[in-house]
């Protein structure tokens, strides 16, 4: 079949705009991702945390992280207000008004806990061009590899929650996150911040079992006596019994941003303890990487009428040199 340089036009043109046509936003999307069966993860209540900041000492402890005290002239107390490089967990406070009562949004205060919430679907990998982030395949903990890191931070700019930070004050600074605990549970141990909890705020666990433990405390009634579990669920610690709060009827993490393997509970709606909530029920890797994956396929339509010109130029062209030559050939 022979074809012009305006026939072969038409057809590039016809394929662009079909592949256009056809990148409607569910097609952009790819498959969302899914958790190991195995994969284990923390459910931070707040209505059971004091602030008593154990599970911060219990962190730096664990990771051999050096102290960083608030005040230049009188360092009082190591408690940066957020995560840094060398601080991987911090408790915050919620206050409002005369702070008088705790759990309560309205003149009253809650305690949060912040760190690394080891995403289903996390944007720190998708981000990292190095693969320095790591999802371990059998427990889905995030973890980081200095060896591998470039320094870009690009981790830091990919996370929704605020959490990777860099060591900026070190020369050979690396990004500083909770990676779980990953070298105690290699051992059979518990992570440091949920071993020391004194009330269970912090509680270990597998995240199937988590979710069912959070969802008989939002299926009980409030004010009914509770056993709260300490430290892991897979171990039979001492509880700690108290009464069901007036609990937000959500279990943050489940959904949010394709889903966290650590999840939090509150009396006090979870914006107002920082976290981003009106968020998608996917991770943003799955449309940075969907919209990625069809560039790449749309490229191939621009390459193919690239090729296809080259083509016809070169048959036009070598067909009017070969004739002229033949022409010469004729005559001499
Ligand atoms: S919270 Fe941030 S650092 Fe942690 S896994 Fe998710 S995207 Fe990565
Ligand atoms: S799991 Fe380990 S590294 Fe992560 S916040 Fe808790 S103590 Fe720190
Ligand atoms: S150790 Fe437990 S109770 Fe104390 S601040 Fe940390 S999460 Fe809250």
């Amino acid at each position: 079949m022979s074809m012009n340089r305006r026939d072969f036009l038409k057809l590039g043109a016809a394929s662009v705009a079909g592949a256009g046509v056809s990148g409607n936003a569910g097609a952009v999307m790819r498959e969302p991702l899914s958790l190991p069966p195995e994969a284990v993860g923390m459910l931070y209540d707040s209505t059971l945390c004091i602030g008593c900041k154990a599970c911060m000492s219990a962190c730096k402890q664990a990771n051999g992280l050096p102290p960083q005290p608030e005040g230049e002239d009188e360092p009082m107390w190591d408690s940066p207000v957020e995560t840094t490089g060398d601080t991987y967990n911090v408790i915050k406070v919620y206050i409002d008004g005369d702070a008088a009562q705790k759990d309560r949004e309205e003149n009253g205060f809650a305690f949060m806990k912040r760190h690394c919430l080891h995403c289903v679907d996390p944007s720190c990998i998708s981000a990292c061009p190095v693969s320095a982030m790591i999802k371990d395949p059998q427990t889905g903990v995030v973890s980081y590899n200095a060896d591998s890191c470039i320094g870009c931070r690009y981790c830091i700019a990919g996370c929704p929650f605020g959490i990777p930070k860099y060591q900026f004050d070190d020369p050979l600074g690396a990004i500083g996150k909770c990676s779980f605990c990953s070298h105690l549970q290699a051992k059979g141990l518990t992570p440091a911040c949920c071993d020391v909890c004194p009330t269970g705020a912090s509680l270990f666990g597998t995240v199937e079992d988590l979710k069912k433990e959070a969802h008989r405390r939002l299926e009980a009634t409030p004010g009914d006596n509770y056993v709260f579990p300490r430290g892991n669920l897979s171990e039979d610690r001492p509880p700690h019994e108290g009464a069901i709060p007036l609990y937000e009827q959500h279990v943050y993490g489940e959904k949010e941003l394709g889903g966290t393997q650590v999840m939090y509970m509150s009396a006090v709606p979870f914006e107002k303890l920082g976290l981003p909530v009106n968020v998608p029920e996917y991770g943003y890797p799955a449309i940075t990487e969907g919209i990625q994956h069809m560039l790449y396929q749309w490229m191939v339509a621009p390459i193919a009428v690239l090729a296809g010109l080259v083509y016809v130029v070169k048959r036009n062209t070598s067909g009017k040199s070969g004739g002229e030559h033949s022409s010469g050939e004729a005559e001499s």
